[in-house]
């Protein structure tokens, strides 16, 4: 058997640079733990950019940088300044992105970016030949590498390639605006096994390659030039372990080991023990829904005005693209937002909306988590959405209620979380109301039963489940031909 190589835009280790010498530290996302028992040992290769480009490594370091990288098991490909700018901020976050999340007046169709997205994808398929060979299985994440598959499969036919999309499939009306439709899709189907996080994802891929492309698909595999190509749903789990065992920790704390951030909760929560913390976090994207969920908390407090000084709502968004237009917008639009409502809502003891617009530790994001009596998180799309699972690994006590829009991939696995239409805000109000009041049995209830599943089905199955499916495809394929 081979070895596995993983590739993915960004590589699971930061680089720092500081006094002239390198050190490489492994960051502790989702995919990176789901990762683990994939990529381990010396059988394993993970590559992708560093994140550096070309013209911030300084020559005389470059030798350091493959070297700290290879002790993690990864390898770098290099990207210039106009390269990550056409392919990553350019044709993957303002056509892509926008254009899979519906957001189709945002999607900018530019013959250049579009160009940069394919060399530059030449360049990661490039690096994966260099490194394998037939024996290998490859794994491709995501929406910036969608032409490697094809890529890899054109100089190595019978190797063995697997590719998952993190972000959601549109619909075949919404996909076939794309320039560049069946290009992306040959791109695709290089693959021997596609993943997506839901089962409609997956019919809407299934429905743009029959009526783009007129392949012919059977039941969830299409028949592609002597090869079946499975296509098939994965939701993605998360490291339920890791959350709630910070949680019962967090919950063991001395009042001398909490963070300064937990005891100014606390603080809040002697002064006023009757009142909620309700709490969202996102990365501030137009995807996320936040301008509408300030709206539409507003829409709650003149409803419900009873609840004035009883509710607080936690808005933690955390920077991301901001050389990209459309968030330096909404970054605008959400600033003016929550201080509008709060100038016009608050009194002297009560600010309706604390807003952080940062990254927090994950010491921090449990504190928040713990100390929320409910999480609402309103996404107008999402591909899967992992903080509304978070939240639910941290309820040790099992008390707390979710409230999520039906439009995250996670509410197909949710539906003991009150799921809401984020442009419903009658609905939305009735949710926080209901949330409010609802009896400490029935929180305990729902969250019993969604705790079950997320620890069933964790990040480390979900990545080992995509594996077996690939393997299992290969040997059906075999006996195929
Ligand atoms: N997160 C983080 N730091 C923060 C806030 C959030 O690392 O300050 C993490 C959070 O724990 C979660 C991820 O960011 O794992 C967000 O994932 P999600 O699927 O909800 O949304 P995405 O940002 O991938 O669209």
């Amino acid at each position: 058997m081979g070895k596995t190589i993983i590739i993915s835009n960004r590589l699971p280790v930061q680089l720092q640079i500081s006094n002239g010498s390198i050190t490489a530290v492994p960051s502790v996302g989702g995919l990176a733990t789901g990762m683990k028992s994939v990529h381990s040992g010396g059988d394993s290769l993970w590559i992708g950019w560093s994140g550096l480009t070309d013209e911030e490594i300084p020559k005389e370091l470059a030798p350091q940088i493959d070297k700290a990288l290879a002790e993690h098991g990864s390898s770098k490909v290099n990207l210039s300044q106009e390269e990550v700018d056409g392919f990553y901020f350019g044709f993957s976050n303002r056509t892509i992105w926008p254009l899979f999340h519906y957001f189709l007046e945002y999607s900018e169709f530019e013959l250049d970016s579009w160009n940069t997205y394919k060399n530059v994808n030449q360049k990661f398929a490039d690096a994966v030949l260099a490194s394998s060979d037939e024996e290998d299985t490859i794994w491709i994440h995501d929406y910036q590498l969608m032409l490697v598959p094809q890529m890899v499969r054109k100089q190595r036919p019978n190797i063995a390639i697997g590719f998952f999309l993190h972000i959601p499939f549109p619909s075949y009306e919404i996909f076939r605006t794309l320039p560049w439709r069946e290009e992306v899709l040959e791109g695709l189907l290089g693959s021997d096994l596609i993943g997506f996080h839901t089962y409609d994802y997956e019919r809407h891929f299934l429905s743009s390659v029959r009526r783009l492309l007129g392949l012919e698909v059977h039941f969830n595999e299409i028949d592609v030039s002597n090869r079946l190509v499975k296509v098939d749903s994965f939701p993605m789990g998360i490291d339920y372990k890791k959350f709630s065992t910070a949680a019962k920790n967090h919950g063991n704390n001395k009042a001398s080991e909490q963070s300064d951030l937990q005891r100014r909760l606390n603080k809040h929560k002697e002064s006023t023990p009757d009142a909620k913390f309700i709490l969202s976090i996102d990365r501030l994207d137009y995807t996320k829904g936040i301008a509408k969920r300030l709206n539409a908390f507003e829409y709650f407090l003149k409803k419900y005005p009873e609840y004035k000084e009883k509710v607080r709502l936690i808005i933690l968004a955390v920077p991301s693209r901001s050389n990209v237009p459309q968030y330096q917008l909404l970054k605008r639009e959400v600033d003016e937002l929550v201080g509008r409502i709060n100038g016009e809502l608050a009194t002297v003891s009560w600010t309706p909306i604390w807003y952080f617009y940062r990254s927090l530790p994950f010491e921090n994001l449990i504190d928040l988590y713990t100390s929320s009596d409910i999480a609402w998180l309103t996404p107008i799309r999402d591909g899967m959405n992992l903080v509304a699972k978070e939240y639910i690994a941290t309820r040790t006590d099992k008390t707390g209620v979710l409230i999520l829009s039906e439009m995250a991939g996670s509410a197909n696995e949710m539906n003991e979380a009150l799921l809401i239409n984020p442009n419903n805000f009658e609905q939305i109000s009735e949710s926080l109301y209901r949330a409010i009041n609802m009896p400490v049995e029935e929180q305990k209830e729902r969250n019993s039963q969604l705790q079950k599943r997320l620890e069933r089905y964790n990040v480390e199955k979900w990545a080992n489940d995509f594996m077996t499916s690939l393997r299992e495809q290969r040997e059906l394929d075999a006996i195929n031909i």
